[in-house]
């Protein structure tokens, strides 16, 4: 980087998160630049950036003498990437059923801006958090990170679980009798009327979308990812309410019938989504629903989880979860049904959220689609499709860099070169 640039970067830093007195004005040389929105590769560009946004891209030409220009001529510059499934505020997946219970609110506040400074690091530089043990650690991130204080990514947060007593999204696998802390049982809904005014009470502490753990999960003592938990009642009350309070609902379901139960009662995306079938597929397609489908993990939690002995429940629930999961995207890749790049950090390391892309592409998506899957598709999901996801005038100017083309070689996107977030260059 040349010094010139540092100082200009330096300046910027200043302005992040407050109203800029004049306009700071920054122009990167792109050799390619991938175009999100149209599916195609442009070459030699030159992006305008006023500020914490992109002003301008036209075919390059020198810009004014004295300007402030990054040279990535030898790169391909493409938007940052989004991950809408992480888990930046916890400690993370290990044997330890009880591993939640061993950190202080106040540590996992660190912890968590460790994982926010990776993750962005790594090329993401927007996320969709979903879910924290201790309620509302990923709220005080997210203000953190906007206020300048810390390095991460943009954040859109749940809060906590809307789960049942017991269900695949509390701290389960104890003696009977055994107290969970009160700020890990926050989301805990034991009817529809409940459920309402936990959605609100999450809504009034500053969540920006709600997780409904609608069946059980793979990684939860106790509960099986066949099984829907959540009633429909349930769910339909949680849409109503976040709908009411400006947001919107994603639901956790492995299992066939609590898929259709959820986007029945109005979800705008499924995670996971391991064993949807036909009827599934169709309905998601029908009613433009978000699939977000973390086909990589599977693997990571076979090497790793046999090797730390997680407990054996999790390691069967993968295994009949992994391959059914890899199978139904491929469905859904044919079926043209809308796939967003959601990955589940935090249950293998940050940063390596990268890894999935050659999973998609393996199951049947070209680079492009891929890409395109973790930029313009997960943007309309999180309703930011005018803010991120593209390289273009009035978007966010988050940008990577890399020197192999991802559209030859999607992995490329495990080792991006820079990383560029609101014109500021973190790498
Ligand atoms: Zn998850």
């Amino acid at each position: 980087m040349a010094p010139r640039l540092t100082l200009c970067v330096a300046a910027m830093l200043t302005i992040i998160g407050t109203a800029p007195a004049h306009a700071e004005t920054l122009y990167v040389r792109a050799g390619k630049l991938i175009d999100t929105q149209k599916g195609m590769v442009l070459v030699d560009r030159l992006i305008r950036i006023d500020d914490d946004r992109v002003a301008s891209v036209t075919a390059y030409a020198p810009p004014p003498p004295g300007a402030a220009i990054l040279d990535w001529s030898g790169y391909t510059v493409l938007p940052g990437l989004i991950d809408m499934h992480t888990h930046l505020a916890d400690w993370g997946q290990t044997n330890n059923v009880a591993e939640p219970l061993l950190h202080s609110p106040q540590e996992m506040a660190y912890v968590a801006l460790r994982n926010a400074r990776i993750t962005l690091r790594a090329g993401f530089t927007t996320v969709h958090d979903v879910g924290c043990f201790r309620a509302f650690t990923d709220v005080a991130l997210r203000e953190a990170i906007n206020r300048g204080d810390i390095e991460g990514p943009r954040m859109s947060v749940v809060g906590a679980y809307i789960t049942i007593p017991g269900g695949g999204g509390e701290v389960t696998g104890f003696a009977p009798g055994v107290k969970v802390p009160d700020d890990m049982r926050v989301g805990v809904v034991t009817d529809a009327n409940d459920t309402r005014l936990k959605v609100n009470y999450l809504f009034q502490h500053g969540v920006d979308s709600i997780k409904l753990i609608a069946t059980g999960a793979v990684l939860a003592e106790g509960t099986e990812p066949g099984t829907q938990e959540l009633t429909d009642d349930e769910m339909r009350a949680a849409v109503i309410a976040a709908k009411a309070n400006g947001g919107w609902v994603t639901a956790h379901a492995h299992g066939a019938q609590g898929i259709k139960a959820a986007i029945n009662a109005g979800v705008r995306s499924i995670e996971h989504a391991s064993l949807i079938d036909d009827e599934g597929l169709a309905l998601a397609k029908a009613k433009g629903v978000f699939l977000d489908m973390d086909i990589y993990d599977g693997d990571y939690i076979e090497a790793v989880g046999t090797k730390e002995g997680w407990p054996a429940g999790y390691l069967r629930k993968n295994r009949e979860t992994t391959d059914a999961q890899r199978e139904a995207f491929r469905k859904a890749v044919k079926a043209g049904i809308k796939l967003a790049f959601g990955t589940d950090a935090g249950v293998y390391p940050h940063g390596a959220n990268a890894r999935q892309f050659k999973y998609m592409v393996r199951y049947g998506m070209t680079p492009m689609q891929a890409i395109q899957a973790a930029t313009t598709v997960s943007a309309d999901l999180l309703g930011w499709s005018k803010q991120v996801g593209a390289i273009a005038p009035g978007y966010y100017a988050d940008m990577v860099a890399v020197k192999i083309d991802p559209l030859a070689d999607v992995s490329a996107l495990e080792h991006v070169d820079h990383v560029m977030k609101g014109g500021e260059v973190v790498r």
